[in-house]
């Protein structure tokens, strides 16, 4: 509980000034008892996925799916990850968070493969805290395994910060992944501070193009030569790309223009409920 935490909290440390802090203390009640309810709503099924269709954006063939978690909140209603996945992080929630959704998104698509669904492959967020966790490949593997899916119809996605900490143990880790027939998919790519020297360095199969740079496509010269640079690129790299955000005509006629090939955007479709999805592409 709560009061447990503190009490433990206190006892372990020696700077009592802390805790005397009222704004810091009610920080910390905040945090034990977020972190409670996330495990409540781990035990009792509260949270699901949605999954985004990614398409041609010439003919709007499924390439790909990326799974993105929602807290269902008997109270609060849909929450969305901004509301949960930061204190989920800080308090280490999110490791066992995302381990389930790993094994609920592979274990789903294997299933819509059985059914007839296109073949494609899912698209996995890693958060910061599973990356770092020694046990990663094994779990990964282990996950694979049990669900029947097949590697190369398996895509994890991580940001540049997530990597940034310890570049040679990314390296190796990135590396046992793709060793595995996994992909690896460089998220909000561009917003980092060395997004160039990560795709020099890592063994990287995708990039995702962020949505900062298409919000203003539409009218924006910069954006779209960046754009069409970023594509360039990634083309004589072997990278595929897709470009994040796309929400109108506009943004997608300009998209075109920059050759990109794939997108993920609101103008094709929102992420949708398991069911919807299965009415879509398995109907
Ligand atoms: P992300 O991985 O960059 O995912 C793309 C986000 O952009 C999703 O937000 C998606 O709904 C949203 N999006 C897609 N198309 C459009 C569009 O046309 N316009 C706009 N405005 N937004 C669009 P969502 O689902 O709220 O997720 C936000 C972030 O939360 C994700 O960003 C990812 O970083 C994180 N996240 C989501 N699911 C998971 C998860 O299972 N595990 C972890 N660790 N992180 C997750
Ligand atoms: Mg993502
Ligand atoms: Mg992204
Ligand atoms: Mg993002």
């Amino acid at each position: 509980s709560a009061d447990a935490a503190l009490r433990e909290a206190k006892k372990s440390s020696r700077d009592s000034y802390f805790f005397y802090n009222n704004e810091l203390h009610q920080q910390l009640l905040k945090k034990v008892s977020t972190e409670n309810e996330l495990q409540t709503a781990l035990y009792n099924d509260q949270f699901v996925l949605f999954y985004q269709p990614q398409v041609n954006a010439c003919n709007g063939e499924l390439k790909g799916v990326e799974a993105l978690i929602r807290w269902m909140h008997p109270e609060r209603g849909i929450v969305p990850p901004s509301g949960f996945i930061s204190v989920a992080e800080e308090t280490g929630m999110i490791r066992d968070i995302g381990w389930w959704v790993l094994r609920e998104a592979c274990k789903r698509m294997k299933h819509w493969h059985d059914q007839g669904a296109p073949k494609v492959p899912i698209s996995v967020n890693l958060s910061f805290n599973q990356f770092h966790d020694d046990t990663l490949v094994k779990k990964v593997c282990h996950i694979l395994e049990t669900s029947g899916l097949s590697p190369q119809y398996l895509e994890l996605e991580i940001t540049e910060s997530t990597m940034a900490e310890d570049l040679d143990r990314s390296l190796r880790i990135l590396k046992e992944i793709r060793a595995l027939g996994v992909g690896v998919s460089l998220d909000d790519f561009g917003t980092g501070y060395s997004s160039l020297s990560y795709l020099k360095s890592l063994p990287i199969n995708q990039l995702k193009i962020d949505r900062s740079f298409v919000m203003d496509i539409a009218e924006n010269n910069r954006d779209q030569a960046i754009v069409t640079a970023i594509v360039s690129m990634a083309e004589h790299l072997w990278i595929d790309v897709i470009v994040e955000g796309i929400e109108t005509k506009e943004q997608l006629k300009a998209i075109e223009s920059c050759r990109c090939q794939v997108i993920q955007g609101y103008y094709y479709s929102q992420p949708l409920a398991e069911r919807d999805f299965t009415v879509k592409y398995l109907a």
